[in-house]
């Protein structure tokens, strides 16, 4: 049994006001390549120097010394770059805030072997009372229930052993089901009514018939044929603001596992495959705020190590899919958008490969991939 802490209903900080002022003045370049992309007059340019690509650009030794503490290679800088003060204030991660949300109509899930606190309301039928203490799902088929007995009278007939829909991911124990709101509209209304209870802010319940969800599910370590639901994450089937993931969630039982930044990896893995670049629906939830800000760090800092060069905002944008604003926030947020110089009437933002580096130790980003895109089984 797994009991879990209730959190405080937290705000999600957006990205887009914070640094909308970047867009269209900044430039990532380096110092010689040739890949660097002169043509492109108005996109961001970032820098990436380092030793064997830096001869001409010059940093004085105090600058240099407050980025690079080892220092004795030769990587450089031009001595023309400046801290930028604005842009700390945009790299802080907001504080929690308290917010006006209903008291938790549910006090425990029970859900196969756990047992979990609800975090938030979720509007259960009102037949089951405005308080439900114990709430029992099906965690196959996500029936739900407000009675032990009902519960084993269900499991008696439940023929499902699995997520409905089409497996398109199998990774060992690790698999992920594409449903189609429409084709199994009871499972994915009982699966939005479940994530409710771990998500505060507003999330769709009944009209799922416009959206694809992808379930991960794990297969069970005594009966190998069941697979049991334990996160998920849904898509607009149409989205005109080119979302690529509606709402995320883990059970709690299966939180710190890394299967919000496998469910997060792979709305990307399905944008690169649509050729599209995408961003998630806002606000986010602080939770899924915290998993996204650590994927697009990973992302962005995994191209950026392979580049040597002018790089352009737009460049990192189309590689990773990830959206130009999403990438300038976490520059910003990694501070990397410290060092800057004029050049023919443009902001260049200078970063060498030690700055990648140091980012990397420094704040333990992990570059290692959770999904592996070979393993996407696509139509
Ligand atoms: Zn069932």
């Amino acid at each position: 049994m797994t009991n879990e802490r209730k959190r405080s209903p937290i705000e999600s900080d957006e990205p887009s006001k914070r640094v909308k002022t970047l867009m269209g003045h900044d430039h990532i370049s380096s110092s010689s390549s040739s890949s660097s992309s002169n043509s492109d007059n108005s996109s961001s340019r970032i820098s990436i120097s380092s030793s064997s690509h830096s001869s001409h650009n010059r940093v004085n030794q105090q600058e240099e010394e407050s980025f690079n503490n080892d220092n004795n290679n030769n990587e450089t800088i031009d001595n023309s770059c400046s801290n930028h003060d604005d842009d700390k204030a945009r790299r802080e991660i907001p504080p929690p805030q308290i917010i006006d949300t209903p008291e938790p109509n549910v006090n425990k899930l029970i859900y196969g072997k756990y047992e979990i606190e609800a975090w938030y309301y979720s509007p259960y039928p009102t037949e089951f009372g405005s308080k439900i203490d114990r709430l029992y799902v099906c965690e196959y088929c996500l029936r739900y229930m407000n009675k032990e007995t009902q519960l084993e009278s269900h499991k008696a007939i439940c023929k499902e052993k699995k997520p409905p829909g089409r497996m398109i991911y199998a990774n060992g124990k690790i698999k992920v089901y594409e449903v189609d709101g429409q084709e199994h509209k009871l499972y994915c209304q009982s699966l939005c009514l479940l994530a409710k209870l771990f998500l505060d802010n507003k999330t769709l319940y009944y009209d799922v018939e416009g959206f694809k969800f992808y379930v991960l599910a794990e297969q069970n370590s005594k009966f190998k044929s069941y697979e049991e639901l334990i996160g998920f994450f849904s898509k607009e089937k149409l989205s005109y603001d080119n979302y690529n993931l509606a709402c995320i969630m883990t059970l709690p039982s299966h939180q710190r596992k890394g299967f919000g930044t496998l469910l997060i990896e792979l709305s990307y893995e399905l944008s690169k495959h649509e050729g599209k670049v995408g961003s998630p629906e806002k606000p986010l939830s602080y939770l899924g705020a915290l998993g996204y800000q650590s994927y697009w760090a990973s992302a962005i800092l995994a191209t950026l190590l392979h580049f040597r060069g002018d790089v352009t905002i737009e460049q990192i944008s189309k590689e990773t899919c990830i959206h130009e604003q999403d990438v300038i926030d976490t520059l910003s947020r990694l501070d990397l958008l410290r060092f800057r110089k004029k050049d023919q009437d443009r902001d260049h933002i200078c970063i060498t490969e030690n700055m990648l580096n140091e980012t990397i130790n420094t704040r333990n980003i992990k570059i290692a991939r959770k999904i592996d895109p070979s393993l996407i089984r696509w139509k």
